[in-house]
């Protein structure tokens, strides 16, 4: 039943988003990750477009969850004892109104079509909030690299290009990295289009900076999540200088965050893995951070040998979110925070959260940050410079030239500032901003309009 207090308006967009979810969870059932996704959007733009009749009438949310296209295939390859192994690879094509799609592939167990619907669904608002033409996708496989060695590896990337090279191409589709694939792999993959389709293209960014990558890329999520972090805390009248900042996770995004936090005088207190996190109460520093890099980068070990190495606290099976901080960024996977690390979180005097990974809070942390007026930043607004800057990478192969670090420095910056003030357009409350409902409007609005431009297709 309704309570008292709500207005007839709220009622009925209640009802639109209830219906809506209806029509979604019939269509997709079991795909979890993906009707969450989903339901956050709806729940901002449901609202928003009972103003303006046209999205409506031409079902312009309706199609944008369905993806234009979905590519599912098996990958055959053979391990280091001579067997056979199986996996499964996935592109998903979902929104190309505003350009390419563009998206990372994910290599990681616990990969299916859910979790790849949700992420292409995300990438399709985040590209469109960093002011580039570029459209949404999302792609990888159900392979574990963890404990693989480099030849098995590169099999496995040789035979996911085979068939994955058929769907992609620099003006179709530009996959990049994202949980599992890293320097190393997207080298792989490329050597392997570029054997078979005998093209010298953009066709993939994360690219080494000898063979056509942008400078800055590897740094661009970490980093631009760091400055998302200052916009807000700006709003406020405060900085990064001094604030206890914790981490999830140890991979590319964890540690640029790291980086430019130490950069702007915080105090990096935990770092995590699957295995764990690690509490430093001193915080990171350069040689820790080098400490990490070789680590996790090089030698591809654990994060308790991080703590083993320093003399450092490590808790096994534990997240970081019990950790008394002023910042948090959860840089490591979905629904790694929940309502319980929210309330914590809130008692320990928390300001802010950046969301370096996807979708890392639940719904009801989210619900916990917002009604506690803590700044919460989504990931599609707050983790977008490392697609920004692939679409930097983007522009730099067609022209066939190379900027400085600096200058992409600079237009990261100025993306992430941009991103924030669209955030604040649409987003803008009484007390404060709601950057969910910001970012998602935001993000609509430029994809809707190309869509109703571009007609029935
Ligand atoms: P990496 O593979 O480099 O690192 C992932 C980190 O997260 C590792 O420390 C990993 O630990 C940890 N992790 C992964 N899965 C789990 C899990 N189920 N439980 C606990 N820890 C886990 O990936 P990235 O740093 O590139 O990506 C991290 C997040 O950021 C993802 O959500 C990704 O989608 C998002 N993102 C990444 C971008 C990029 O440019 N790379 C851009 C925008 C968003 P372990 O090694 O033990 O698995």
């Amino acid at each position: 039943m309704q309570t008292t207090t709500q207005s007839p308006v709220k009622i009925n967009e209640q009802k639109a988003v209830e219906e809506f979810m209806q029509y979604v969870e019939k269509r997709n059932p079991h795909e979890t990750e993906f009707l969450q996704a989903v339901h956050e959007v709806a729940a901002s733009v449901l609202p928003y477009i009972q103003d303006y009749p046209h999205y409506v009438q031409h079902r312009v949310l309706h199609r944008m969850v369905e993806p234009e296209r979905v590519v599912m295939f098996r990958v055959p390859w053979v391990n280091d004892k001579g067997e056979v192994q199986v996996n499964r690879g996935y592109r998903i094509e979902m929104n190309s109104a505003i350009g390419p799609y563009k998206g990372g592939l994910r290599f990681h167990p616990s990969v299916n079509l859910s979790v790849l619907k949700f992420l292409a669904f995300e990438q399709v608002f985040k590209n469109s909030l960093t002011t580039l033409p570029m459209g949404g996708g999302k792609g990888g496989a159900d392979f574990d690299p963890k404990g693989k060695s480099d030849g098995e590896v590169m099999r496995f990337c040789q035979s996911f290009m085979t068939e994955l090279q058929r769907h992609i191409g620099p003006d179709t589709d530009v996959p990049a990295g994202d949980i599992g694939v890293g320097s190393r792999e997207i080298g792989f993959l490329y050597g392997q289009y570029k054997k078979i389709r005998n093209e010298f293209t953009g066709v993939l960014t994360g690219k080494g900076m000898e063979y056509g990558g942008s400078y800055m890329r590897p740094e661009a999520t970490g980093f631009g999540s760091v400055y998302f972090t200052h916009e807000m805390l700006l709003t406020r009248g405060e900085s990064i200088k001094d604030k206890k900042c914790i981490i999830s996770g140890s991979g590319n995004v964890a540690q640029y965050t790291a980086k430019k936090i130490m950069e702007l005088g915080g105090k990096v207190l935990t770092v995590s893995d699957s295995g764990g996190f690690v509490y430093d109460k001193d915080g990171m520093d350069e040689e820790k951070w080098n400490y990490l890099m070789d680590l996790k980068n090089v030698k591809r070990g654990r994060i308790y040998e991080y703590a083993e190495q320093f003399g450092l606290d490590y808790y096994a099976g534990k997240t970081p979110w019990g950790v008394s901080a002023e910042l948090a960024f959860p840089s490591a996977t979905q629904n790694e925070l929940n309502e319980k690390h929210a309330k914590t979180l809130c008692k320990n005097g928390l300001q802010a959260v950046s969301e370096g990974a996807n979708m890392p809070c639940t719904p009801e942390a989210i619900e916990i940050f917002q009604h506690s007026k803590v700044l919460y930043g989504p990931g599609k607004a707050s983790n977008a410079g490392g697609v920004a800057v692939s679409g930097l990478e983007m522009s730099q192969n067609s022209l066939r030239l190379s900027w400085s670090g600096e200058e992409v420095d600079e237009k990261l910056r100025s993306i992430m500032r941009s991103i924030h003030d669209n955030c604040v357009a649409y987003g803008k409350e009484k007390d404060g901003v709601d950057y969910v409902k910001g970012a998602n409007i935001a993000g609509f609005v430029k994809v809707a309009d190309a869509m109703l431009a571009q007609g029935i297709v």
